[in-house]
């Protein structure tokens, strides 16, 4: 688990730190923090643990309860990504981008920009051929990345 992860969740649990029942063991926090790791990110936590101050517990609840809560709002996520009409579910998006070198015969890179309205991978070798055709004495290529689609923003945030 990433350190930062690990710290958001460990502030998230400070929460309910005045609660009858919070774990002082090393250990016992290790099985709460690996349960709330089940969420696929740090808004999805903080929504799990608003949830979690929201219900009057008869005991606190256990790590294992906390795991299976996560596991629910996991499965809200995925699902809310599924409906994306962008990604459809994929949760990224291709784009295209103008890469220009620094010399003829190097790879390192002077520049990366994104070229906008580039819907498919037809569009971006024809905008190849057209650049490749334009007299420049910059060397550039043309190339697809892969970035977050905003589904990822509204699924979490
Ligand atoms: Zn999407």
């Amino acid at each position: 688990m990433e350190k930062e992860l690990e710290q958001h969740i460990k502030t998230e649990l400070l929460r309910i730190k005045h609660w009858l029942g919070f774990p002082t063991e090393r250990t016992a926090m290790r099985d709460y923090v690996s349960a709330l790791g089940v969420c696929p990110s740090p808004q999805s936590i903080t929504r799990l643990m608003d949830e979690v101050v929201q219900i009057e517990w008869a005991h606190f609840p256990s790590a294992a309860v906390l795991r299976q809560m996560a596991y629910v709002e996991k499965e809200k996520v995925i699902q809310k990504r599924a409906n994306c009409p962008i990604c459809e579910g994929v949760g990224y998006v291709t784009i295209w981008q103008l890469v220009t070198f620094i010399g003829e015969n190097s790879l390192a890179f002077r520049r990366i920009e994104d070229i906008p309205d580039i819907p498919n991978e037809e569009q971006a070798y024809a905008f190849q051929r057209k650049m490749l055709a334009t007299p420049c004495t910059e060397n550039q290529i043309v190339r697809s990345a892969a970035r977050k689609c905003q589904c990822h923003k509204a699924a979490h945030g």
